[in-house]
């Protein structure tokens, strides 16, 4: 079957399998690192995709065979009508997933439960209340840690993103670790990376190397175990020895994965960006509205994707000061 639907693939061989569609670009938090401190343009409702549009532009990507597909934003869960929609998304022959900051598990369990959704990944960059609020500008620390037992008592599989980022929450990687000891969460340790409006600069990530060097020292390099990573998994992964849980590194900044990437983006406003860091997009829901077909757009996009980074060089100060991209949240990570 698989040989007869035509494939996403770039010019150097990538098979593009796997879509992240950003549901809105509204949140219910404010992390700085993702949100502007003076916030983001609010545009008109009519700019963005209506659950009916996404569906129609998501099952183009699936005839062209996309497996899986993440929902992420902004927040996915303010999406209004987000019950209906994954129940929609869930008849397709793909595996769903969500990218969320937990705050509205419990109003949603039902609608992910009958949806058929397992892999959850919830953002959490500390373990400390008021640390958690000057992250996040809000105060929802205890609603998140709740909705996160809920999922797990729910079984669903939960994995916790974790910005870290220099003088921030670089010294709570031990605290992470030993969360991962006793639950059956897998903690993912994310490079901080630069994004308009987030103040990014090289000194201020934490990379893989030294998590790993921190980790070795604590619990004695014999008790860190490397696992296996998935095929085309972002992470490195670790287990200390006798844990429920594990933990691994993304390290996009020191050590990017572009040579397996099979992602691409879907932006609320219905943009493909073929990369995080592109500085070019490709519009499809105007091209929708027009009545335009979008498999020849979709192939395109992909098709003209760069080796690595979106075409930039490397990560230093000075290259990445040339940038010009969007705000995470306007992404959808
Ligand atoms: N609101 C949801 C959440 O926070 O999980 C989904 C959207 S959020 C943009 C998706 C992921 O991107 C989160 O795990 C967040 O931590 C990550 N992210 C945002 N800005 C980032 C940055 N500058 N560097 C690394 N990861 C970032
Ligand atoms: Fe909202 Fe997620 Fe961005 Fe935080 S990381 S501001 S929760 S979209």
């Amino acid at each position: 079957m698989d040989n007869q639907i035509e494939k996403i693939v770039d010019k150097y061989g990538r098979v593009h399998d796997y879509l992240r569609i950003s549901l809105t670009e509204r949140c219910n938090l404010r992390c700085f690192y993702c949100m502007p401190a003076e916030g983001i343009e609010l545009r008109d409702k009519a700019e963005f995709m209506s659950s009916e549009e996404l569906l129609a532009i998501a099952k183009v990507f699936v005839e062209l065979g996309v497996k899986k597909i993440r929902l992420t934003g902004g927040e996915p869960l303010v999406k209004r009508g987000f019950d209906d929609l994954i129940q929609e998304l869930a008849k397709l022959p793909i595996e769903i997933a969500l990218t969320t900051n937990a705050i509205l598990i419990d109003s949603h369990l039902d609608a992910l439960l009958k949806a058929g959704i397992k892999n959850i990944n919830v953002s959490l960059d500390s373990l400390k209340e008021e640390r958690f609020n000057t992250i996040s500008r809000r105060s929802y620390f205890h609603k998140i840690k709740e909705n996160i037992s809920l999922l797990l008592e729910n079984d669903f599989n939960v994995k916790i993103n974790v910005v870290l980022m220099r003088d921030v929450n670089d010294d709570e990687i031990i605290d992470f670790v030993e969360w991962s000891r006793t639950e059956k969460i897998h903690i993912r340790f994310i490079e901080f990376m630069p994004f308009d409006g987030n103040n990014w600069n090289l000194e201020k990530k934490v990379s893989l190397k030294e998590i790993i060097d921190k980790v070795n020292f604590f619990y004695g390099a014999d008790k860190v175990m490397r696992i296996e990573d998935a095929k085309n998994d972002t992470t490195k992964n670790y287990q200390i020895k006798g844990s429920i849980g594990s933990f691994g590194v993304i390290s996009s900044v020191t050590n990017p994965f572009c040579s397996t990437c099979n992602r691409i983006r879907l932006t609320a406003d219905g943009k493909i960006k073929n990369c995080l860091f592109s500085q070019s997009e490709t519009d499809l829901l105007t091209e929708y509205r027009a009545g335009n077909p979008l498999k020849e757009l979709i192939l395109n996009a992909i098709h003209s994707k760069y080796k690595e980074r979106g075409g930039f060089a490397d990560f230093s100060n000075e290259t990445v000061r040339k940038m010009k991209n969007r705000s995470m949240i306007t992404i959808g990570g």
